[in-house]
């Protein structure tokens, strides 16, 4: 962090504001020019807010030279991390291939997704059973039934299960049940939700909020971090841009940008991106070729009835094509598949 002064500030004040600065516990070298002076600020400036210094009267202004967050920060990790979720690794050179429904509409629907998933070599499987439905009358999900049904389906097919928790009222119930939990791009700045996420060492997979910064993401990874948690890995799931046409805009400069950032593992999800199935194939290929870390994409064995998302989601032999052809440009980045 560094304090630019005001010009002529008075020696009196020079030292009165480098002794606020002490008081934080920081360190201060100060620079004396002939029209202003500035005092660069050592230490553990994450957690000092620059508003303290702001304020001050003699306060020309404050820049940040560091990133606002530390544990999840590159600089103070530069390996990657590899994230265990039931045995499935994710992040350094493996692939998580997450797969299944959008939402979970029936035992039947569901195994039969997995079987034919896992036959095309995911890894993970997927499926709402709380969803965020932006219209109160959609379909919300099987709710506890539908958590039920991924555990059988997990039994069945040895595949680990994700799905997303809305309510911490759930989290023991998910710290028990479920193998990868999900923090849905709507919830990705529900502050409490993160901060109780800490509670369990159950990997965290959070989503890319709706028009979330990089650096507002990576924050929110740090909530859960800090509260106790390390195990995060990041999901690009499209923003919102001008475009109408597509549901979101698919950010594969995430990938890159979120690697030099962060230590994270960041897979994509292009199914919520495109929000169009024919738009999964060309964008998961490219984000395996952009360095991902994984795909999360939503499967269905009968898109045209599914109840939520069916005009995204992947038939399974569109999936098993899609891992095939994927698996050579996989191997050319250095993953293992
Ligand atoms: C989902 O993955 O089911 C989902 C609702 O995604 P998002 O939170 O990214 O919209
Ligand atoms: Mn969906």
């Amino acid at each position: 962090m560094i304090i630019v002064l005001k010009p002529r500030t008075t020696e009196e004040n020079i030292l009165r504001v480098e002794n606020m600065v002490r008081a934080r516990g920081l360190e201060t070298h100060t620079v004396r020019g002939e029209e202003l002076t500035i005092i660069g600020c050592i230490g553990d400036t994450v957690r000092v807010d620059p508003r303290l210094f702001e304020v001050d009267k003699s306060v020309e202004k404050v820049m940040h030279v560091q990133e606002p967050y530390k544990l999840a920060n590159r600089a103070f990790h530069p390996e990657d991390t590899i994230v265990d979720v039931a045995g499935v690794k994710v992040g350094g050179d493996h692939m998580a291939l997450i797969a299944g429904p959008c939402s979970v509409e029936s035992e039947e629907q569901v195994i039969e997704i997995a079987k034919a998933a896992k036959e095309s070599g995911a890894n993970m499987l997927r499926g709402g059973a709380f969803k965020p439905r932006t219209s109160p009358y959609s379909f919300q999900g099987m709710g506890l039934a539908g958590l039920d049904i991924l555990c059988k389906a997990r039994e069945v097919t040895g595949l680990p299960i994700v799905t997303e928790l809305m309510s911490a009222e759930y989290l023991d119930l998910f710290d028990e049940k479920v193998d990868l939990i999900q923090i849905g791009a709507r919830n990705m700045q529900n502050f409490d939700l993160l901060k109780q996420l800490g509670k369990t060492k159950k990997p965290i997979l959070l989503k890319r909020g709706l028009n979330a910064t990089y650096e507002e993401w990576i924050m929110s990874a740090e909530y859960i971090m800090s509260s106790g948690n390390p195990n995060v890995i990041l999901c690009e799931r499209g923003v919102r841009t001008f475009e109408s046409y597509t549901r979101n805009t698919l950010d594969l400069q995430a990938i890159p940008v979120i690697r030099r950032l962060s230590h994270l593992p960041i897979i994509v999800d292009p199914s919520h991106a495109g929000g169009k199935w024919w738009l999964v194939e060309p964008m998961s290929k490219a984000a395996v070729a952009a360095g991902a870390d994984g795909l999360m994409i939503e499967v269905h064995n009968n898109p045209e009835c599914a109840l939520c998302d069916g005009g995204q989601s992947l038939k399974p032999a569109k999936y098993d094509t899609l891992l095939k052809e994927i698996r050579q440009i996989a191997e050319v980045v250095g993953k293992k598949m």
